[in-house]
């Protein structure tokens, strides 16, 4: 038996056109007994200064709300934060940014225990509503952290619609990744004598499924950016109904993690890096990959690994290190031999156009 029983759902998800001119309207709406109180903006100041308009226009709403430039996401920083919201009596934290913003706005909302409502000023990853944020700890050393869920998610389409495409091919790119994390859950449960949560997997499939079986791939419509922001919330709520990340990152995942440790100097996004994981570990998994390959194409994400500065080389010192990035986390890496000549069959398949 899992122990964990426990979890907590977001009580408003509005996805709208120009939400952010009317975020006061939907908060009242389903949190009535917030409006008056303290509220307090956290951004990144390129994003104040980008989108000053809306970004005011959420400050009058909360009652002329402070506006927050954070400094970097870190630890330090999140209980910086924290610290002034309780000092200050702010009730309400309010994320208006990207993935690092979010990360720490939720973070220091779970340590001051704010309310806290997430406004995503783009869709890089499934973070948005899981119960955990990625925050810089020692230097450029990173931990995950076990956090509250936010209690209001207000995507924007438009504002969505407009940002840059590289953040929404991410999205795209972490959602698709759920095919072999939920088979890796799966072999994981069997080998620990342990069972999966029904729920969260069949969760994290639907969202993977919206994506993929998308009629419209039209990444700049606003029926698809509704699938995409509805796909990633039930990522993360995934996430909390399983208590883990598992049912969202598997050995696909293991391998991002060995870049970002290992390889700092590839630029490359989450989204885009676990969607170059996967389709190595679908083939690992004895999953025929080329449906997977098919649809990413389809989207436009870009996974040769050439294009990103990475050999065959690094390409196969990566799922060596992917073995050991995260020690006791079962996947098919486990069974698998990443035999080289295999590997850069692989490398070279996922460079063809
Ligand atoms: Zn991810």
């Amino acid at each position: 038996m899992n122990q964990h029983t426990r979890f907590d759902l977001p009580i408003c998800l509005a996805v709208e056109e120009d939400a952010f001119f009317r975020s006061d309207e939907i908060i009242k709406s389903y949190m009535p007994e917030i409006i008056g109180e303290k509220a307090m903006i956290i951004s990144e100041q390129f994003l104040i200064d980008t989108y000053s308009e809306k970004v005011s226009d959420i400050s009058r709403d909360f009652g002329g709300a402070e506006i927050y430039a954070m400094d970097g996401a870190s630890f330090d920083e999140a209980v910086k934060i924290a610290k002034r919201v309780c000092i200050e009596d702010v009730k309400v934290i309010i994320g208006f940014g990207g993935g690092r913003v979010l990360d720490t706005a939720k973070y220091a909302a779970h340590i001051s225990k704010a309310v806290y409502i997430c406004m995503p000023s783009s869709l890089s990853n499934d973070s948005l509503a899981s119960p955990f944020a990625v925050l810089e700890t020692e230097g450029s050393a990173r931990k995950t952290l076990a956090c509250k869920i936010p209690t209001a998610i207000i995507v924007d389409t438009s504002m969505i619609i407009n940002a840059p495409l590289n953040q929404t091919l991410s999205g795209i790119g972490d959602t698709l990744a759920k095919h072999t994390a939920l088979f890796d859950w799966k072999l994981s449960a069997k080998r620990s004598g342990t069972h999966i949560e029904d729920f969260a997997y069949a969760l994290s499939r639907m969202s993977f499924d919206s994506v993929y079986h998308c009629d419209s791939k039209d990444i700049k419509s606003r029926v698809f950016i509704r699938i995409l922001s509805r796909a990633l919330v039930m990522g993360g709520l995934a996430m909390e109904i399983a208590g883990s990340s598992r049912p969202c990152s598997g050995s696909e995942h293991l391998f991002a993690h060995a870049i970002e440790e290992h390889y700092p100097q590839i630029r490359i996004t989450h989204g885009l890096a676990v969607a170059m994981g996967s389709i190595p570990a679908c083939i690992f998994q004895g999953q025929d990959e080329s449906g997977l390959m098919e649809c990413m194409r389809t989207y436009g994400l870009d996974i040769s690994p050439a294009s990103y500065g990475i050999t065959e080389d690094m390409f196969a010192d990566m799922w060596e290190k992917a073995r050991t990035v995260r020690r006791g986390r079962i996947s098919v890496l486990d069974d698998v031999d990443t035999d080289r000549g295999r590997l850069n069959e692989i490398y070279y398949r996922m460079a063809e156009k």
